[in-house]
């Protein structure tokens, strides 16, 4: 099966079709397309829901697409939706991740671990023009107090788990068994096999 994924986000795309590695994935990119489409929800599932049908409708190919973000206890779920762009609209991309986490770094300052505590969320949304599928994945962990590691991209060098490494110093394939993303797909893998 043939699927669309709506990101434009090379590494998100990149950890997609290693999970679904038995389905084709594309992008709009592959397809010499273009949608725009405005991430204003107020949930990670409105924005995902919207991009999927957005872009389903504009190409009639099934299409995923994923919304994920970082949901700090001590701030009421702050960034959440906002995570790629709480620095302003002009600074969402995965250029800016290192400004972002630098912020959450100087905020957090001084705070023991048990304040730091976190979950990353992904939400999938599958569409192909009948009913939405749906998949939730929450991996919990702690903001670090440093910028550690090389790989991974967005806030993964400043999301630490239990062991004290954080996203971005795990293999590539260490991050793909145990990530938010991983649990939501294999939730869609489900639906769409059933
Ligand atoms: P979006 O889901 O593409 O809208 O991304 C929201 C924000 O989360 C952006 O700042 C991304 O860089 C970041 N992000 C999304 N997925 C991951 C991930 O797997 N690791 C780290 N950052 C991520």
């Amino acid at each position: 099966m043939e699927i669309l994924v709506a990101s434009g986000n090379k590494e998100k795309v990149k950890e997609i079709q290693a999970i679904l590695d038995e389905w084709d994935i594309i992008t709009l990119n592959d397809i010499k397309n273009t949608v725009e489409v405005i991430e204003n929800g107020r949930t990670f599932e409105e924005n995902a829901k919207k991009k999927a049908k957005k872009i389903y409708e504009k190409t009639k190919i099934p299409c995923i697409a994923d919304d994920s973000g970082i949901c700090i206890k001590e701030y009421g779920g702050w960034p959440g939706v906002k995570t790629a762009r709480f620095l302003g609209e002009d600074k969402d991309s995965n250029q800016y991740a290192r400004q972002r986490n630098e912020y959450i770094l100087a905020k957090m300052q001084g705070l023991k671990k048990e304040k730091r505590k976190v979950d990353y969320v992904t939400v999938i949304v599958y569409y192909d023009g009948t009913e939405f599928k749906i998949g939730t994945g929450i991996l919990s962990g702690y903001i670090a107090t440093t910028c550690k590691g090389e790989n991974g991209f967005g806030f993964d060098e400043i999301f630490e788990l239990e062991d004290g490494r954080t996203l971005a110093e795990l293999e590539k394939t260490e991050k793909n068994v145990i990530s938010s993303r991983k649990k939501a797909l294999e939730e869609i893998k489900r639906q769409i096999n059933r």
